[in-house]
C-alpha cells in the first residue's frame, strides 16, 4: 500500500509541469490587436494570432493596403488587449512578413491571409496556438471558435457551426465584425491546445462570417521563414 501511494505521488509530481503548462495557456494572450499604418498613409486596426514561437497568422489586408496595394510603414502589436490603454504584452520590435495577395486587382477574400515572423521569440511572452491544415471533411459542419478584436480592442467571440466554401475558404453563421485577421480555431474536449484552422477575413450583410483556411503551403512557407 505504501509503495502504491509512493508511485501515485511520483506520477503526480512528474506530470505537474505538463499540467501547469497546459493550464497556463491563455488564448487571448496569443491574439494581438494590430495597429497598422501603410506607406500610402492609410491606417488599419487588425487582429492576428501566434501559432509558433516566432510566427503569427493574420489577414493579408493587415499587411498591405487593400485599396492602394502599399506595404506597411509600421505595425504595433497589443497582445491580450483589454482596452485601448491596457494589454498583456505590447510588441514594437522588428519583423518580416508576407501576404498571399497585395490586392492589385481589388479585394478578394480567397487569398486574404499572410504571416508575420518576429525577430525575437514573442511566443515566450504570449504562448501560441496549435494549428491544423484540415481537409474539407474535417472542417465542414464543425463547431468552431472565431475570435477578433473590435475597434475598442475588446476581444469578441463567435462560437458557431462552420462550413467549407471552397478549397481556400470557410464560412459560419453568426455576428462577426471588427478588426479582421483573428483566429478561427477548434478546441474540443480532450484537445490540450486549441488548433487554428483559418483566419477571419470578412463578413457579409446577412450575418455570415468568412475565413481563409490555413493551407499546407502557408504553413510550409512559415516553417521555412522560421515561424516555429
Ligand atoms: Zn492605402
Amino acid at each position: 500500500m505504501k509503495r502504491l501511494s509512493a508511485l501515485v505521488l511520483l506520477i503526480i509530481l512528474v506530470s505537474l509541469p505538463f499540467l501547469s503548462l497546459a493550464a497556463q495557456f491563455e488564448p487571448s494572450h496569443a491574439i494581438a490587436y494590430l495597429e497598422a499604418k501603410f506607406t500610402c498613409g492609410c491606417e488599419r486596426g487588425g487582429s492576428g494570432a501566434m501559432i509558433g514561437k516566432y510566427g503569427m497568422v493574420t489577414a493579408a489586408h493587415n499587411l498591405y493596403c487593400q485599396y492602394h496595394s502599399q506595404p506597411l510603414k509600421y505595425c504595433n502589436f497589443y497582445f491580450g488587449a483589454k482596452s485601448v490603454n491596457s494589454c498583456w504584452y505590447r510588441h514594437t520590435g522588428k519583423f518580416t512578413y508576407r501576404a498571399y495577395t497585395r490586392f492589385t486587382n481589388g479585394y478578394n477574400s480567397a487569398d486574404d491571409i499572410g504571416y508575420i515572423v518576429f525577430d525575437t521569440p514573442v511566443g515566450n511572452k504570449t504562448g501560441w496556438f496549435g494549428w491544423r491544415t484540415g481537409s474539407d471533411s474535417y472542417l465542414n459542419e464543425e463547431y468552431t471558435h472565431v475570435q477578433t478584436y473590435d475597434y475598442s480592442r475588446h476581444l469578441q467571440e463567435v462560437f458557431s457551426i462552420q462550413y467549407v466554401r471552397d478549397s481556400k475558404q470557410i464560412y459560419w453563421k453568426g455576428w462577426t465584425s471588427g478588426a479582421e485577421g483573428g483566429p478561427v480555431y477548434f478546441w474540443y474536449e480532450g484537445m490540450e491546445y486549441p488548433e487554428v484552422v483559418g483566419v477571419y477575413t470578412s463578413h457579409d450583410s446577412y450575418g455570415n462570417g468568412y475565413g481563409r483556411r490555413l493551407t499546407t503551403n502557408v504553413v510550409d512557407d512559415m516553417r521555412a521563414a522560421g515561424a516555429f
